[in-house]
């Protein structure tokens, strides 16, 4: 790192996302460097599930993972008042992987591409010349933000979204219990959702998801009685970390040789699980982007790919604070259950909204009225 001065494509922030993309930016031929100031493998508070999508994009980054260090799960379960709705994925299975074990992963393949890592270094600002790295300029012909949430690349490249972020609070523990489920397990209360995730033969992840700022993880825990039943005895792992779940909506995510990713580049609420995905995907469209030579190219896919997982995240949000609504659509859902099935499977991108059709939409509206 002492004599970094140049790249041809330089990732600012080695998350997950950063990661991915210097990565593919790799494979499409570029001299890569990422620069980040935490030290590997990051930690960060997360439900730690990706979905089918996002296994696919990692795989044609080339990312394989150890399957004794991950556990499948083959779908989702909703779980409201003893009442239940599942899905089961149309593209495959869905894997559980601890967040280290995620990100150390990321980091030997990226280190195997042959890209250049600079851990510890901070990120101090953006000038005319290159980003600033401890008060140093470094130069590149592309630059990729990806600094998470609260990225202050993004003010510096001028690409601040027009309307304010909404924010919801995150909190994620792991306890040692063998998973009872293949399913992720998404329970609704009038505080808000507790995700539980396979992570391995030994361990789920739990993770609160709550608008009420003041809500702690055991008082959370006290308002999902089957959850809470479930983990009496079952041993809490370690420290319980918190994140923000942030909505953020932007208008532009490029701007000349910059351009955005990751959760710097805006993100959808939690409570979809697709925030990885997401990212991995975005890695390869900007990699081609990259490669063309021009990055509108990975603002259109950036804005497709953000479409559906707006719209999914609006609907289940709906929800969160209207028991009368959760409850209603809860029993057309039980008397629906394809209806569950098939949201499912557009969510994860195996059903196009066509496919998923108007005439079930209003079907299954006319049963939540009537419910
Ligand atoms: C409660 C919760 C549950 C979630 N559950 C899921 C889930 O189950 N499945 C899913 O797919 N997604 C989930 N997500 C979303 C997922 O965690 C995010 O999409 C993902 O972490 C985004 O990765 P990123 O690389 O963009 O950001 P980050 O992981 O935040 O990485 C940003 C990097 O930039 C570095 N950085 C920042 N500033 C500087 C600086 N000045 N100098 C140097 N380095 C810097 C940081 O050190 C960090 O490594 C969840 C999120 C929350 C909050």
């Amino acid at each position: 790192m002492n004599h970094l001065r140049e790249a041809e494509v330089l990732v600012a922030g080695g998350g997950p996302a950063g990661l991915a993309a210097a990565i593919a930016a790799r494979q499409a031929g570029f001299e890569v460097a990422v620069v980040d100031c935490a030290q590997p493998p990051i930690d960060k508070a997360c439900g730690e599930g990706i979905m089918p999508d996002g296994l696919a994009a990692l795989a044609a980054l080339g990312v394989q993972v150890d399957v004794r260090q991950v556990a499948p799960f083959r779908g989702i379960r909703f779980i409201h008042d003893g009442q239940s709705v599942e899905g089961s994925f149309a593209n495959g299975v869905g894997y559980g992987i601890p967040r280290t074990v995620l990100h150390q992963r990321l980091v030997d393949r990226t280190a195997e591409c042959g890209v250049s890592l600079h851990w510890g270094r901070r990120i101090t600002g953006l000038s005319t010349d290159g980003l600033l790295v401890e008060g140093r300029v470094v130069a590149s012909q592309w630059l990729i933000c990806a600094d998470g949430q609260n990225s202050k690349l993004r003010e510096l490249a001028g690409l601040e979204p027009a309307t304010p972020a909404r924010y919801r609070f995150g909190f994620r523990r792991h306890y040692r219990i063998t998973p009872w489920s293949d399913f992720v397990e998404v329970h609704w209360s009038d505080c808000g959702q507790m995700n539980v995730t396979p992570v391995a033969g030994d361990r789920v992840c739990v993770a609160l998801i709550t608008r009420l700022k003041d809500l702690r993880f055991d008082a959370a825990l006290r308002r999902f009685p089957q959850l809470a039943a479930r983990l009496e005895r079952a041993e809490n792992m370690g420290s319980t970390m918190g994140a923000i779940s942030t909505t953020r909506t932007l208008g532009k995510v490029h701007n000349r040789s910059v351009a955005l990713i990751g959760e710097a580049a805006g993100s959808v609420d939690a409570i979809t699980g697709e925030g990885l995905a997401i990212a991995f995907q975005q890695a390869i469209a900007l990699a081609n982007a990259l490669r063309a030579g021009d990055l509108t190219d990975y603002e259109r896919a950036y804005s497709q790919a953000m479409r559906l997982p707006r719209r999914m995240a609006k609907l289940m949000l709906l929800m969160d604070n209207r028991r009368r609504l959760r409850e209603r659509t809860f029993r057309a859902l039980a008397a629906e259950p394809g209806f569950f099935q098939r949201m499912l499977s557009m969510h994860t991108g195996s059903l196009s909204p066509l496919e998923f059709g108007l005439g079930r939409g209003l079907s299954f509206g006319w049963r939540l009225l009537t419910a």
